[in-house]
């Protein structure tokens, strides 16, 4: 029986590949990608020839007697998406279940998640947070997930589009989070990478245009931050020997 390696790649720098990604694309049978022709961008980068079928949001469970028939055949099967993890807010998860259910081995190939890649750099506490992806374009089911985010202590991640930032954080500002620190991961790993870290309502003022372009991940802290006494020492002590150093 043949199995399956979900295997991530790069969100912008290509520098951030694994070798294992690497080794592991170059020795499956077949790749199945969410869009072969971006994909295929990344194996010509490195050199790569490789079959690629394509494996996306509309078609995942159309292809599971196609991936069978692989794996019945001994055959192995990478999952890339276009950057990133797959299966996360990407296609996938239907597949690995499947992949479970019917004893098919599936192997993570771990690298870069636009998501973990801007918790990793927010600076808010972390556990707990809460995932919500992209929240749905309209809505009763986004009215209902943004009073959730509003009411959740937990700091939260958002996946957005750059059209619809300003449009987010207005909900968020509706709902009572003007004054919520907030981090816009823009354009992660790449060129024009910026972290901008605000409140809500300064965000609103700061990107307050059509202009904003690139790739972006929204991390709001936590509700109802009370610092105690003893980490507000800690955290002045730190300033001092910081400024002291510069
Ligand atoms: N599976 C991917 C991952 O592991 O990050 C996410 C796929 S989702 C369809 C694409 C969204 O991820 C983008 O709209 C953006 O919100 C976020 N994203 C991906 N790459 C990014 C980057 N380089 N900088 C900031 N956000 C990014």
């Amino acid at each position: 029986v043949g199995c399956l390696y979900v295997v991530s790649t790069p969100i912008g720098n290509l520098n951030d590949i694994s070798s294992r990604c690497l080794e592991t694309l170059r020795s499956v049978d077949v790749i199945a990608a969410e869009d072969t022709r971006q994909t295929r961008k990344l194996l010509q980068h490195f050199n790569i020839q490789k079959t690629q079928f394509s494996l996306h949001q509309h078609n995942s469970l159309e292809r599971v007697p196609k991936l069978m028939d692989l794996f019945h055949r001994g055959k192995s099967v990478a999952l890339v998406c276009d950057a990133g993890t797959p299966c996360i807010s990407d296609p996938g998860h239907a597949i690995v279940e499947i992949c479970h259910k019917n004893r098919i081995p599936v192997y993570p190939i771990p690298g870069a998640c636009a998501l973990t890649v801007a918790l990793s750099v927010c600076g808010f506490p972390i556990p707990p947070f809460t995932f919500y992806g992209f929240l749905p374009v309209k809505g009763a089911e986004r009215q209902r997930l943004v009073k959730e985010i509003a009411n959740t202590r937990h700091v939260v991640a958002l996946y957005e589009a750059p059209h619809r930032l300003i449009r987010t954080l207005n909900d968020l500002v509706q709902q009572g989070l003007s004054d919520r620190r907030i981090l816009v991961a823009r354009e992660l790993t790449k060129m024009y990478e910026e972290l901008h870290w605000s409140t809500v309502a300064s965000a609103m003022e700061y990107f307050d245009t059509d202009k904003v372009k690139g790739e972006l991940v929204l991390i709001l802290d936590r509700w109802n931050v009370s610092t105690t006494a003893e980490d507000k020492k800690k955290m002045f002590a730190a300033e001092d020997i910081l400024k002291a150093m510069i």
